[in-house]
């Protein structure tokens, strides 16, 4: 795929935008309301930012292209996880999950909600349980590609409560004469507050983050600013099968991002098996880039562990777990395994998942057992965009 002539307005930092304002003879001010029709308001047309002169506007859009994503597939009640799956606009499929307020997931118990981010269409890195690597790697999402999916997911629930609202005004309105308000002022008003759903982001989504990293760095950089979308380092999770030189690379960036490590086998054997990166990437090697993450953070990594059964359930695996975990000062998660179709991989039963985790703790390991009801919409990202590639090849 090409990437499109024109650079997208969202792959631009503020320091970027400022030079280039200047060039055009353009205050700093005029940034700022740039930044704010895109960070705080969500538009996605240049004729929405009604404050910037249209001279403005149109060199703008000459210069800059303004993308934002196309929602193909829904899944999900609006009280509980729901999965997005969004068209690029070379008709590429990623899928973004909003989870609701979940204290045990990642983040404090102060969580609204999650999203789980995409980082590439498809994953080139082959573990043998997921469905993003099935049909392999087609290419890295550009930065305005992974801060849209946060955007466009905002933008999709308030549509959605304020459609609510214009039912609810509808009725309001048959009395505005009460009022006294013009009819229509009240759905305005709801629309000029901005508001903000997401306060916590998880990059699990399909692909591998750092494997697409000055891009999700970029992201990343715009999403925690104060004058991009705001949320607080602390409060974004990457998430990586463990590519160690990038693992340094990460340690030695200012903020202060959370790292959680893929590990589901906590011997190489095991790990091998599963998880091709871990041939390139052993253990020994992952172990110290992790201790050089380790070193210069004051957060937790946390140690992701499906639990695969007749791969990586056995108490044997236990021991080695628990070393590494306390080695790294590390909690663990410990995951149910989605079943993806097609594949032969299976969840253990209740007991056996209970018993992995009593062992666990027992050698003094923080750890969770995430307990899912139903894997349907749960189930990890990958699966739906999967899915629906193959119906479309069927069709
Ligand atoms: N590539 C990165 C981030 C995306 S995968 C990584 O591997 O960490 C996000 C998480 O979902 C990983 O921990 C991955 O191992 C897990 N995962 C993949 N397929 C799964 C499945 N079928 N059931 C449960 N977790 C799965
Ligand atoms: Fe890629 Fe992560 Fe899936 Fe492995 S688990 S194939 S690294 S997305």
């Amino acid at each position: 795929m090409t990437a499109p002539v024109k650079p997208d307005i969202k792959s631009l930092t503020r320091d970027e935008l400022l030079a280039r304002f200047a060039e055009w003879s353009l205050p700093e001010w005029r940034v700022d309301q740039l930044l704010q029709w895109l960070y705080q308001r969500r538009v996605t047309t240049w004729d929405e930012m009604t404050n910037l002169p249209k001279a403005m506007r149109e060199r703008l859009s000459a210069e800059f292209s303004l993308s934002s994503l196309t929602l193909s597939l829904k899944q999900g009640a609006s009280d509980a996880t729901q999965k997005f799956l969004w068209r690029l606009i070379d008709g590429a499929l990623i899928e973004s999950v909003l989870i609701p307020a979940n204290p045990a997931l990642y983040g404090d118990a102060s969580d609204r909600h999650t999203l789980c981010v995409s980082t590439q269409v498809g994953c080139a890195y082959g573990c043998k349980f997921c469905a993003s690597g099935l049909e392999g790697w087609k290419r890295n999402l550009r930065p305005e590609e992974i801060v849209e999916q946060i955007l466009a997911t905002e933008r999709w629930h308030f549509e959605q409560s304020s459609k609510l609202k214009v039912q609810g005004s509808k009725l309001a309105e048959d009395g505005a004469a009460t009022l006294n308000v013009e009819p229509g002022t009240l759905n305005s008003l709801a629309a000029a507050a901005p508001e903000r759903l997401i306060n916590n982001l998880v990059i699990m989504g399909m692909g591998e983050p750092l494997a697409n990293y000055d891009n999700l760095l970029k992201a990343l950089r715009i999403l925690n600013a104060p004058w991009g979308f705001g949320i607080g380092a602390r409060k974004i999770t990457i998430s990586t099968s463990g590519l160690a030189p990038q693992i340094v690379q990460l340690a030695g960036e200012p903020e202060q991002f959370r790292l959680a490590i893929s590990l589901h086998g906590a011997t190489d054997e095991v790990r091998s098996q599963i998880m091709p990166v871990n041939r390139k990437y052993p253990l020994r090697e992952l172990t110290s880039a992790c201790e050089s993450y380790q070193r210069k953070r004051d957060r937790m990594i946390t140690l992701e562990y499906i639990l695969i059964a007749g791969v990586n359930d056995d108490l044997l695996q236990v021991r080695p777990l628990a070393t590494l975990a306390k080695k790294l000062n590390a909690k663990v998660n410990l995951i149910p395994y989605n079943k993806v179709e097609g594949l032969q991989w299976r969840r253990p039963t209740d007991t056996a998942q209970e018993a992995f985790l009593t062992a666990l703790e027992a050698q003094k390991v923080v750890a969770t057992l995430r307990r899912e009801k139903g894997h349907d919409i749960d189930a990890a990202c990958g699966q739906l965009r999967l899915r629906t590639e193959r119906e479309l090849a069927g069709a």
